[in-house]
């Protein structure tokens, strides 16, 4: 029962509600609320008051006896907008109360206790399906307690908390075997196996399956951990198979003939290569669907149907973060679910800094210091090479003079990558400055560190001659001063000295500073490397302040 306390008229609106809500669980407590909140707190697991929290702790205080015994007590405000999980977060509920008086009150929940406030990973969350002792072991994963984690091989996981580790009486196991029920262990089922099917035409179905069945059960193996189905080319249309496929939930792969006899299997036989041209359909479609796979369970035959099982190698997952130029609410969902998704985070230590709060509890991470940038690329790729979910970061885009192309230079087709787009500093700088970049333009940057100086300047002149607007990265340092007025000079070239440059430095950060000045007035002692310089075209204008560079539609002109 959740007992619902108000001294206010907006409370007993809100109580009234609740108890519209939920009829069944609820039961208004009125009269002076100190007796009220007494009287519920024996009688109730829960309680909603619409007190303020000082005023509850004061009421509830003597009432105490322990986190097994006490209800969970949430407190929403007057105004309704928050709604606070007060007492007995996760024994009592109240974490979970104070979600459900939100959605139907519309309050933000508010909760504290350590593993929810900083997200670790629900059992269920984690991508996979999770079988056997769930809820134990999700209770001991929240609870702190430790609890031991045993699998097969590196999956690309989010982050586990650190409470999952080497040892503990509670067990989380990641494994395509089917092992003994024990009371205390859940089991994730990884997408690891791979059946090959081969069947005389016109097989059924049910034949397919239990075929299916038979190879996993004798190879002591779990349908859930079942990837996909293959089989031969000839085969992708046989409706004994493509529905067995379906059945499973699982995609149908299927491969040439000709590839399938390339491969080396245990149990070769003359009647497959008669019909379709290959000595092997089941054993060879499993190994061709298994890159650097083992077969698991060699052929079973029914009277028109083969099986054969074959255990894939995990795919690590290398995802490439852009953070945007620093503005927290620069960050994009995106971004932020990548960052959650990853079990290893590489960067540059400042950036791993920036974003340390949104990491998952139990998160590794992998900082080094300005320079370390193959270094970083290459440790990111053996990680997920290993078969980890890494999230590789940088500032602005990841792709933009940064971390995605050394990363992706080395990494081969055995990992899988996604990109996640950020606001380069190009951007931010833009709309901070007006609308510079409203027609052709180009980024340049100026560092001769790894560039020859020739080739930047060819590339400042062409935009120069093309009239482009240009925006210069790694603008000017201390070692690097003459770049910057020599990439000036030559822009002056071919535009007046009124036309419009735009001074960022530190994009949305706290330290933000800008200006719109002229070719002319510039002063580049005020540029550094957190900074970048756009220099409008013949067209930009400064209206109000603003640098604007129309977008040259005849209608415009
Ligand atoms: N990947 C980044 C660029 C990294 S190169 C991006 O997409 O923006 C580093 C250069 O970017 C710096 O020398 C500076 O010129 C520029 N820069 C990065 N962040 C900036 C910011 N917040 N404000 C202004 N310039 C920035």
């Amino acid at each position: 029962m959740i007992g619902l306390i108000s001294a206010t008229a907006a409370g007993q609106r809100g109580c009234e509600q609740l108890a519209a809500a939920w009829p069944d669980r609820t039961r208004l407590y009125g009269g002076p609320v100190r007796e009220a909140v007494t009287q519920a707190f024996t009688e109730c697991e829960q309680l909603v008051c619409f007190l303020a929290t000082g005023a509850v702790v004061r009421l509830v205080a003597p009432l105490l006896e322990g986190k097994a015994a006490d209800p969970g007590v949430v407190c929403v405000d007057e105004a309704q907008r928050h709604a606070v999980a007060l007492l007995g977060g996760h024994g009592g509920g109240a974490n979970a109360l104070a979600e459900a008086v939100s959605d139907v009150l519309g309050t933000a929940p508010v909760i504290t206790t350590a593993t929810d406030a900083t997200d670790a990973a629900g059992l269920d969350m984690l991508g996979l399906p999770v079988e056997g002792a769930v809820a134990a072991v999700s209770r001991a994963m929240l609870d702190g307690e430790p609890v031991a984690l045993r699998a097969d091989a590196i999956w690309p996981l989010p982050a586990l908390p650190p409470n999952v580790g080497a040892a503990g009486e509670a067990e989380l196991l990641v494994t395509d075997r089917v092992l003994a029920e024990r009371d205390r262990t859940a089991v994730l089922r990884p997408p690891s196996l791979v059946v090959g099917v081969g069947a005389s035409r016109g097989v059924r179905a049910d034949e397919v399956l239990a075929i299916v069945e038979t190879a996993l059960a004798e190879g002591g193996l779990s349908p859930k951990s079942v990837a996909a189905l293959a089989t031969v080319d000839a085969k992708a249309d046989e409706a004994g198979i493509v529905a067995a496929a379906e059945r499973l939930g699982v995609p149908l792969e299927t491969y040439g003939a000709e590839v399938l006899a390339g491969i080396a299997v245990p149990n070769p036989s003359a009647a497959p290569l008669a019909a379709v041209g290959t000595p092997s359909v089941a054993e060879a479609a499993a190994l061709a669907a298994a890159p650097g796979g083992e077969l698991v369970v060699q052929k079973r035959k029914s009277a028109m149907a083969t099986a054969a099982v074959a255990r894939r190698r995990p795919r690590g997952r290398l995802a490439v973060v852009g953070l945007g130029p620093g503005a927290r609410d620069l960050v994009t969902p995106r971004a932020r679910e990548e960052l959650r998704r990853a079990s290893v985070v590489v960067g540059l230590d400042q950036y791993v800094d920036q974003i340390r709060d949104l990491l998952r509890p139990g998160t590794r991470t992998l900082e080094s210091g300005l320079g370390a940038e193959e270094e970083r690329a290459r440790t990111a790729v053996a990680e997920a090479r290993a078969g980890y979910a890494v999230a590789l970061i940088g500032s602005g885009d990841a792709g933009v003079y940064a971390m995605a192309s050394p990363a992706l230079a080395e990494a081969s087709g055995d990992i899988d990558v996604v990109g996640v787009p950020g606001v380069t500093a190009a951007l931010a700088a833009a709309a901070i400055l007006g609308a510079p970049l409203g027609h052709d333009h180009v980024s340049i940057s100026l560092s001769d560190l790894h560039t020859p100086w020739e080739v930047i300047e060819r590339r400042v002149r062409a935009a120069a001659e093309s009239d482009l607007v240009v925006t210069f990265y790694n603008p000017r340092s201390r070692g690097r001063d003459w770049q910057l007025p020599k990439a000036l000079s030559i822009l002056a070239g071919h535009r007046t000295p009124q036309t419009p440059v735009g001074v960022v430095h530190a994009a949305s950060r706290a330290d933000e500073r800008s200006e719109v000045t002229t070719l002319a007035a510039l002063d580049v002692t005020t540029v550094d490397m957190v900074t970048v310089v756009t220099i409008g075209n013949t067209a930009t204008r400064n209206v109000a302040g603003r640098m604007v560079t129309p977008r040259g539609y005849r209608w415009q002109v």
